[in-house]
């Protein structure tokens, strides 16, 4: 399990920082009170923004009486709160303006390593525009309005503290010597499909194998290699090769279980998948079965029907798997279906290319804004359902991670959200925000207030 990642709230006495505690923890765990240094209780918590998770070290607990000073006690456990967490989240107050103390807390953060987020509470209204703007000359970059109180600027909290604190992409990126991206590429099918017949000759045409690598799983390898593309690019591909390809099982019965277990070891380390069907045998059941596993896991997919040279009646053949494919699997509509022959090499350079198209799609990112923007516009051409007469009110949308892109939708009533509405909206963010195939994860949450998710 990765450590989860830490934000560690600073700020002078006083600011907001344990209001704006309790509206990320969304329980009244620390005990708020007018009097400075009050807060006592409880200084961590799970906390959700946004549906980001995180864990949040409230330091007004270390806060000493004296609200002028900066106390030995609360300057140790402060610097220990901020060096172990991810980002500081330093607070001020836009109302009150900057104070020597805030200075001093400043110029102490941008000494330490910790990356600082500079937020200014208390700006609902315009009693926080002066503070705003003086706000800048900390030196800590643009600084946050928001309002804790109020549960503004959320948005804004959230694109700021994303960087440091979203959750770890499911496949990991892996790179290179020279710092590019290796596309993680597996090959999946039926027996007899030609899976070794591919490879081999892909890896027989490209000379530079570096690979094989050590095990992946003890029955797995990866081979690296570079794809000299037909535009003169040479681009790094790691290739899982299952022992199901290498040696292939004596009984018959056996192998197409194997296939299936190989196909789950493959999409586990890829980031697109190649789903290999025989033109000679059409689209069958087992090929629904692995495809559907593949989408389910987030991997983007491609299908490609092999031994095209011996294909017949090719065009109604190629509709027929389209169709067939449309009807048996609730995702694959955009789903690239391209062909192949092992046995000549046709089509396999156009099979990459489209594999590293799709691992951008797979990888790719949405600013908040432009998210919300689609948003706003699908669900007033679409209002969502009012069941029971009671309306179900959509807030907003944010992206909280990518390979594979996921979302999280938030608003009132969601859990009465049909599945129909839902593939509304993941269908539009495919289309509208151009990410082609690639499975997307909606997630609804309900929430009146944004801070408290859970
Ligand atoms: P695997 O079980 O998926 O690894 O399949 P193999 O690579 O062992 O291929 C099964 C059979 O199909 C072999 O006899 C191959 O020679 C044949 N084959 C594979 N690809 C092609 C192709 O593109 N065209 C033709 N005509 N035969 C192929």
């Amino acid at each position: 399990m990765p450590r989860t990642p830490t934000v560690a709230i600073v700020g002078r006495p006083n600011v907001g920082k344990s209001t704006l505690f309790n509206r990320l923890v969304g329980k009244k765990l620390a005990l708020v009170d007018d009097r400075p240094g009050v807060t006592r209780d409880r200084r961590e918590g799970e906390a959700t923004l946004l549906g980001l998770e995180f864990r949040v070290i409230d330091t007004a607990g270390y806060e000493d009486e004296d609200p002028h000073t900066l106390p030995g006690r609360m300057r140790a456990q402060t610097t220990a709160a901020v060096r172990e967490a991810d980002v500081a989240l330093f607070l001020i107050d836009s109302r009150a303006g900057l104070t020597p103390l805030d200075e001093e807390i400043a110029r102490w953060l941008r000494s330490e390593k910790t990356p600082v987020v500079l937020a200014a509470n208390k700006a609902e209204g315009r009693a926080g525009e002066a503070g705003l703007l003086e706000a800048w000359s900390l030196g800590l970059g643009e600084p946050i309005p928001m309002s804790a109180e109020h549960g503004e600027g959320v948005v804004d909290l959230f694109e700021h503290l994303r960087p440091f604190v979203e959750r770890e992409d499911e496949v990991e990126d892996a790179e290179d010597e020279e710092g590019e991206r290796i596309l993680k590429l597996a090959i999946v099918g039926r027996p007899n499909a030609g899976k070794s017949t591919l490879i081999n000759r892909i890896l027989e045409e490209e000379r530079l194998i570096t690979g094989p690598e050590a095990g992946i799983t003890r029955d797995s390898i990866a081979i690296d290699w570079r794809w000299h593309a037909p535009d003169g690019e040479v681009r790094p591909v790691r290739l899982i090769d299952t022992a199901g390809m290498r040696k292939k099982a004596k009984v018959d019965d056996k192998l197409e279980k194997l296939s299936v277990a190989d196909a789950r070891r493959a999409v586990d380390f890829a980031e697109v998948v190649v789903l290999l069907l025989d033109a000679t045998r059409g689209l069958e059941v087992q090929d629904l079965k692995i495809a559907d596993n593949v989408l389910k896991e987030g991997r983007a997919l491609i299908i490609a029907i092999n031994k095209w040279d011996i294909a017949e009646n090719q065009s109604a053949l190629f509709n027929g798997i389209k169709g067939a494919l449309e009807e048996g699997l609730s995702q694959a509509r955009g789903i690239p279906v391209l062909t192949v022959s092992a046995a000549t090499g046709k089509g396999i350079d156009t099979l990459l290319k489209v594999a590293f198209e799709t691992r951008e799609l797979w990888s790719k990112r949405v600013s908040t804004g432009q998210l919300n923007r689609w948003f706003e516009d699908a669900i007033e051409k679409n209002p969502p359902p009012a069941p029971g007469g009671k309306r179900i009110k959509l807030r907003y949308i944010t992206q909280v991670g990518s390979r594979p892109p996921s979302f999280v939708l938030f608003g009132t009533r969601v859990d009465q959200l049909p599945d129909s509405y839902l593939r509304y909206l993941v269908n539009g963010i495919r289309k509208e925000l151009d990410f082609g195939a690639v499975p997307v994860r909606l997630a609804a949450r309900a929430s009146r207030n944004p801070y408290d998710t859970k």
